[in-house]
C-alpha cells in the first residue's frame, strides 16, 4: 500500500485530482521528474535552507537515511527516530512518523516543556517586497497533517512553528544562522486545519486507490496556493485560444482588469472560445486580443518615441540569486546583477555594443558591474529597458551598496524609459503576441521569420532562468566547458539588447 504522505496530503487539499494524478503519470503524460522539475527551482532553495537551519539548535541529530535509488528509506528513518525518542536527544532532523498509512518526516523536532515542538522549514521569507508580514495559510494543511499524524503517534506537540528566512537580514562578515531565520509561532493559525485531518486523510487515501478519475471542474484551486502542474491536462479539451490565454492586466487608467477569478466566471457561463467574449466587457488590451486584429495607435506610439533622445542605451541585466545572503551586505533572495548588455544607437541604423561579464570564480560580482556601468553609460543620457522595474531595482541596489558610484547610478535609473509602455498601454498589438508584452512573445510576433531574432537558436541559454542558473555553475566546469558557456551567456544577453533595438525600429516604422 502507498503511505499517504505530507506532499500527497497537501496535493489532495488542493485538489483530489491533483493527487490522483500526480500517483499516475500514465495518464497525463507528466512524470513524477516533470512534477519534480516544475518545483525544482523550489525545491533546490528548500535543500540549501533546509541544511542551514539545522545549524539553528546546536546538537540536532539527523535521522535521514535514502536507499540508493536517492528515495527516503522510511523503515530505516522511522527506527532512527523512535531510538533518539527513547535517547533523550533534545532535537531531531527529518524525525520520521507513520500512523495506519499516514507518513510524514518533520523537519526539526525539538524537546520542548513536556513534549515536543514542531519547526517546519520553508525556503520563503517572513515578509513581501513592501516589507509586511506574508500570510502562511498555504503551508498550513502541511503542518496541520504533521501535528495529527504525531499525535496519533502518541507524541505530545507542545510547540508549532513555521522557520523562514529573515527578508531584514542584511549579511555583515560570517552568515548568522540565528539571524538569517525568522521562528514564527502558527500554533492558533493551524487549528482549523487541525480539525480537518481526521476527515480528510481517509478521503485521500480513498484517492490514492480509487481506479476512477475524479471528476473535479477548474476552479481558483487551479491556481490556488500553487498554480497547477496539471493544467494542460484538465484544460485539453478546451479551444486554442481560450479565456484562460487573454491577458490579465489592465493598461491602467481605470482600464478592466481580466484576472483568473474574471477567466472562471465568463468560463463557468460557456463563454470559452475568443469568439464567445467579443461585445463582453474587457479592457483595451483584451478587446484587441479577442477580435484577433492588428491595432496600431500611431499618435500613441509618436508621443512615445517623441519622449526619447538620441544617443539611446539600450540595457539589460542578468542577475542570480540566492535564498541565503550569498555575499557581504546583501538580504535573501535579492537579485545579483553579474552582466549586462548595452546597445547604442547614434540613430537608426547606426550602432555600437558593449558587454560586460564579472568573472565566474564565486567571488561578489557587483562591484565590477557597477563601475563598468558608470563608464559605459553616461549620467545624462537616455536609457531603455524592456519591463524597466526589474533594471530599475538593479541600479538602486548597485547605488545603496556603492556610496562612491550612487549620483551616477541613479541618474542611469532615473534617465529610464520603459520600452514595454507602446504594448502594455495598447498603442501596437498584432494577433501573434497573444495577449503576452514579454519581450519574448513580441519579438517573434513582430520578427516572425528572422532566425536572427530567435531565442530558439541560441545554444544552452535561452532565458533569465537559464542565466542565473548557469553562471555560479562555471566556476566548476572545465575551462573549455566555460569559455563555451560564458560565450553562451553573453549572446543571449546581446540578443536581449538587439531585440529592444529592432523593437524600436519597428516602432518608428508603423508610426510614419
Ligand atoms: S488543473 Fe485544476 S482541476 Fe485539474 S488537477 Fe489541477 S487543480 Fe485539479
Amino acid at each position: 500500500m502507498v503511505n499517504l504522505s505530507k506532499s500527497h496530503y497537501t496535493s489532495f487539499c488542493q485538489c483530489p485530482k491533483n493527487l490522483w494524478l500526480s500517483v499516475r503519470p500514465q495518464v497525463s503524460g507528466i512524470s513524477p521528474d516533470d512534477v519534480k522539475n516544475s518545483l525544482e527551482a523550489r525545491l533546490e532553495k528548500g535543500k540549501e535552507v533546509g541544511e542551514l537551519a539545522k545549524q539553528l539548535f546546536p546538537g540536532t541529530v539527523d535521522v535521514s537515511v535514502k536507499k540508493a535509488n536517492g528515495n527516503p528509506d522510511i523503515g530505516t528513518m522511522l527506527a532512527n527516530t523512535q531510538q533518539c525518542l527513547k535517547d533523550g536527544t533534545k532535537v531531531i532532523a527529518e524525525a520520521a512518523f507513520l500512523h495506519d498509512g499516514c507518513y510524514c518526516a518533520v523537519d526539526l523536532l525539538r524537546r520542548e516543556g513536556d513534549g515536543w515542538a514542531i519547526y517546519e522549514v520553508k525556503s520563503t521569507t517572513d515578509k513581501d517586497d513592501k516589507g509586511k508580514q506574508k500570510k502562511f495559510d498555504k503551508y498550513l494543511p502541511d503542518i496541520a497533517f504533521q501535528t495529527w499524524v504525531l499525535r496519533q503517534c502518541g507524541i505530545t506537540v507542545t510547540g508549532i512553528n513555521l522557520v523562514c528566512l529573515n527578508r531584514d537580514y542584511v549579511r555583515q562578515g560570517k552568515l548568522d544562522i540565528q539571524q538569517l531565520f525568522s521562528i514564527i509561532d502558527v500554533c492558533s493559525d493551524v487549528q482549523n486545519e487541525l480539525a480537518k485531518v481526521p476527515t480528510l486523510t481517509p478521503n485521500a487515501q480513498q484517492i490514492l486507490v480509487q481506479q476512477q478519475e475524479p471528476i473535479v471542474d477548474l476552479s481558483e484551486h487551479c491556481n490556488k496556493p500553487y498554480p497547477c502542474v496539471f493544467w494542460e491536462y484538465c484544460t485539453r479539451h478546451l479551444p486554442k485560444p481560450s479565456v484562460f490565454d487573454v491577458y490579465g492586466s489592465s493598461t491602467g487608467k481605470g482600464d478592466l482588469t481580466f484576472h483568473f477569478d474574471k477567466k472562471l466566471e465568463h468560463y463557468h457561463a460557456g463563454r470559452v472560445s475568443y469568439k464567445d467574449l467579443i461585445g463582453q466587457p474587457l479592457g483595451i488590451v483584451q478587446r484587441m486580443q479577442v477580435e484577433r486584429k492588428t491595432h496600431i495607435d500611431r499618435n500613441g506610439i509618436r508621443k512615445f518615441l517623441d519622449g526619447l533622445s538620441y544617443p539611446l542605451y539600450f540595457l539589460d541585466f542578468e542577475t542570480m540569486q540566492s535564498a541565503v545572503a550569498e555575499f557581504e551586505g546583501v538580504k535573501p533572495y535579492q537579485q545579483i546583477p553579474f552582466q549586462y548588455s548595452l546597445h547604442i544607437a547614434k540613430r537608426p541604423g547606426k550602432y555600437d555594443h558593449l558587454e560586460y561579464l564579472a568573472e565566474s570564480d564565486g567571488t561578489d560580482p557587483r562591484r565590477g558591474v557597477a563601475e563598468q556601468l558608470c563608464d559605459d553609460i553616461p549620467a545624462n543620457v537616455c536609457v531603455l529597458a524592456y519591463n524597466m522595474p526589474f533594471e530599475k531595482n538593479c541600479l538602486k541596489d548597485l547605488a545603496c551598496t556603492f556610496p562612491d558610484l550612487s549620483r551616477h547610478l541613479m541618474r542611469i535609473h532615473d534617465n529610464m524609459v520603459d520600452l514595454l509602455v507602446p504594448f502594455r498601454e495598447g498603442y501596437y498589438y498584432v494577433p501573434a503576441m497573444g495577449g503576452s508584452f514579454s519581450i519574448k512573445s513580441v519579438l517573434p510576433a513582430l520578427f516572425p521569420n528572422d532566425p536572427k531574432l530567435d531565442y530558439r537558436n541560441l545554444k544552452d541559454v535561452h532565458n533569465g532562468s537559464e542565466a542565473m542558473d548557469i553562471f555560479p555553475k562555471i566556476r566548476t566546469m572545465s575551462r573549455r566547458e566555460a569559455a563555451r558557456t560564458r560565450e553562451n551567456l553573453l549572446r543571449y544577453c546581446e540578443l536581449d539588447t538587439w531585440a529592444m533595438v529592432k523593437i524600436w525600429e519597428k516602432l518608428i516604422e508603423v508610426a510614419r
